[in-house]
């Protein structure tokens, strides 16, 4: 703070300016959390400065007090590292997202690195952890050493010739596939025909049989009626 708070404006639970101001049935303030803490921790319900019952239900929020506290002005938690803002405590967090000496970590991902937040525009050209895809939009993630002698064109040319060099291996694989069915199914279509063959030389072996049959059959039944007829 600027100025030192006044004593009724400290809470006796913290020791600090009263945060969220409450005032118990007692008329003792507390910041609202440190009482109901307090409440929860001791069990028997009493004011600790006063030792009278608390109830629960019976502590109001002063809202005209909580909004005075919030007008206090307050030096910035920075100040140590040069900053020189005075405000109102309510812009606290305002403040802090945006003064140049507050401490933040590099936002580039695996850097440690932690930095006043004006420092960050020169730690950002340095930062070996950065890392942006070209602006020209060829979608290659540059850092600062890659980005010097990065060449759309040639990257994207790499690229192309990568991936045609992929495609011409898996096309070669794929010729290496047919040739090996097709092999496989010459060597199955001269089986079949083998078979085939066999079949068929078995076949003829039958009818050979039969017709042997039939001829000495036709040729016993046959005489007696050529006998008949003569
Ligand atoms: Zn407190
Ligand atoms: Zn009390
Ligand atoms: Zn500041
Ligand atoms: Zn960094
Ligand atoms: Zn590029």
């Amino acid at each position: 703070f600027v100025d030192t708070p006044d004593y009724d404006l400290i809470c006796t639970i913290c020791q600090g300016v009263l945060k969220c101001p409450v005032r118990a049935a007692c008329h003792h303030i507390f910041c609202k959390k440190c009482i109901l803490q307090w409440l929860k921790r001791y069990f028997k319900e009493t004011c600790p400065c006063c030792r009278m019952p608390v109830n629960q239900s019976l502590i109001f929020i002063m809202f005209k007090l909580s909004k005075s506290i919030g007008r206090m002005k307050i030096k910035c938690k920075n100040e140590i590292r040069g900053c020189r803002e005075k405000f109102p405590l309510s812009d606290q967090y305002c403040h802090s997202m945006s003064c140049v000496f507050e401490l933040i970590p590099c936002p580039y991902q695996g850097c440690r690195a932690q930095l006043l937040r004006r420092d960050l525009e020169t730690h950002t050209r340095h930062c070996e952890h950065w890392r942006q895809p070209c602006y020209m939009g060829c979608g290659t993630i540059l850092s600062h050493r890659t980005q010097a002698q990065h060449n759309c064109y040639q990257q994207l040319r790499q690229e192309y010739e990568a991936r045609q060099r992929n495609h011409r291996a898996i096309a070669a694989a794929l010729q290496r596939k047919m040739r090996r069915m097709q092999s496989t199914m010459a060597h199955i279509k001269r089986q079949i025909g083998l078979i085939c063959e066999s079949l068929e030389v078995m076949d003829d072996l039958h009818e050979v049989e039969e017709e042997d049959f039939g001829e000495s059959s036709a040729g016993s039944s046959g005489t007696p009626s050529s006998h008949g007829s003569c």
